[in-house]
């Protein structure tokens, strides 16, 4: 199976830097997927991994051989496009059958594996129908069962839910969520969706204008972000993001700032009063005081009340910033409301403002030592 090396690799495009210096490794039978904002780099790294473009400099590497300069058909990883490029005049299974028929494996060997796609991906009913008869998730799956039964060292994937609407993308996410628990090949998938993200990796590489800028597990991604843009892009509605400073107040370190003050439960700090952007997630504001940790954080007004059915966004009007707090339902407040709003300081992020960077603070360590805002746990 696969085992896929990204190594230094940069693309350039005349003046444009499609990607800089990009180094990822993926192990054998990784879900990894590649996430950012369009024109970050996504798809021309899939395709320098595809080779169907090449890099500037750097190397691709499978199971230990060096492919970089290797043909596209020499390759043994497999391409799902956005478009399905299906052939409009054959049936489902004659399009699934394609790439076998092309290596003269017998009929009836071809037919038991196009029936075994079919049988994983729901297509076992419209296997005689040409793509014209399908609806759209059905043609995307007709192409990742084509995909599959090449029997690749990994598949590549680009935005291939991006055509579906909202509940066939559904529906056909959970398809290759199933498929990526059948199967243990090598999958690296391209979106844009912080959801198809996060629901569907084992590892996230999240891409910002040809750099990685955090690779990790989807919960070290949420919980964990080591910049303020990586916070900023998981999450709907995203972290929080409010300007304050560290303060000392008698021996205390505050964060404070837009209306928000909260203390750090950190009693010394050697500098003065530090500029930071304070992160905090929807899902950990409350509206009273009976979370257990939690602590009278700011008062805000309330100026808009969004139900989404299963839940309320309440946005809470701070002095110049607006704060989104998720809630159960019935909504804890109305527009106009004064409300205070309660957080436990252990669910505080802390970036540098200038940087963007997770600033390292163990509230834990209330007594100990004046270093206890640094960059360094976030650069390990
Ligand atoms: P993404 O897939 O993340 O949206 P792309 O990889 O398509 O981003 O593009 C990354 C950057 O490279 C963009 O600025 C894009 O305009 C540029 N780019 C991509 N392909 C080409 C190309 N063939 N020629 C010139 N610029 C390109
Ligand atoms: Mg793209």
């Amino acid at each position: 199976m696969g085992r896929i090396s990204i190594r230094s690799v940069s693309k350039k495009y005349g003046a444009t830097t499609a990607l800089d210096d990009v180094d990822l490794d993926i192990e054998d039978g990784e879900f990894l997927v590649l996430l950012g904002p369009s024109g970050c780099g996504k798809s021309t790294l899939l395709r320098i991994v595809a080779g169907l473009a090449a890099p500037s400099s750097g190397q691709i590497v499978v199971n230990d051989v060096d492919i970089t300069n290797q043909a596209p058909r020499d390759r043994d990883l497999a391409m799902v496009f956005q478009g399905y490029a299906l052939y409009p005049h054959l049936t489902a299974a004659k399009n699934i059958g394609f790439p076998l028929r092309a290596r003269r494996i017998s009929k009836s060997s071809i037919a038991d594996q196009v029936r075994n796609a079919a049988d994983v991906l729901d297509l076992t009913a419209v296997l005689d129908r040409r793509p014209a008869e399908l609806s759209g998730g059905q043609r995307q799956r007709v192409a990742v069962a084509r995909a599959i039964v090449r029997d690749p060292q990994a598949f590549l994937m680009d935005e291939p839910l991006s055509n579906l609407d909202a509940i066939l993308r559904a529906s056909t996410r959970r398809q290759l969520i199933e498929l990526r628990n059948t199967l243990s090949t090598t999958f690296i998938y391209v979106t844009h969706d912080q959801v198809e993200a996060m629901t569907m990796a084992t590892r996230i590489a999240i891409l910002r204008a040809g750099r990685i800028e955090q690779v990790g597990t989807p919960e070290q991604l949420y919980d964990q972000p080591e910049t303020t843009f990586v916070a900023a892009f998981l999450g709907s509605p995203p972290m929080n993001l409010v300007d304050a400073a560290v303060v000392d107040r008698n021996n205390e370190l505050y964060a404070s700032g837009s209306g928000i003050d909260v203390p750090l439960g950190l009693s010394a700090y050697d500098g003065s009063a530090r500029e930071v952007t304070i992160g905090i997630r929807p899902e950990r504001i409350f509206l009273d005081g009976r979370h257990p940790a939690a602590i009278r954080s700011a008062r805000a007004s309330v100026s808009a009340v969004e139900n989404l059915g299963s839940e309320v966004i309440v946005h809470a009007r701070l002095d110049n910033q607006t704060v989104l707090v998720r809630s159960p339902r019935p909504a804890p407040a109305e527009i106009g409301d004064r409300v205070d709003l309660y957080c436990a300081p252990t669910d505080l992020h802390l970036f540098d403002r200038l940087s963007g960077r997770r600033l390292v603070w163990e509230p834990s360590h209330r007594h100990t030592a004046t270093t206890a805002l640094s960059y360094e746990g976030a650069l390990k």
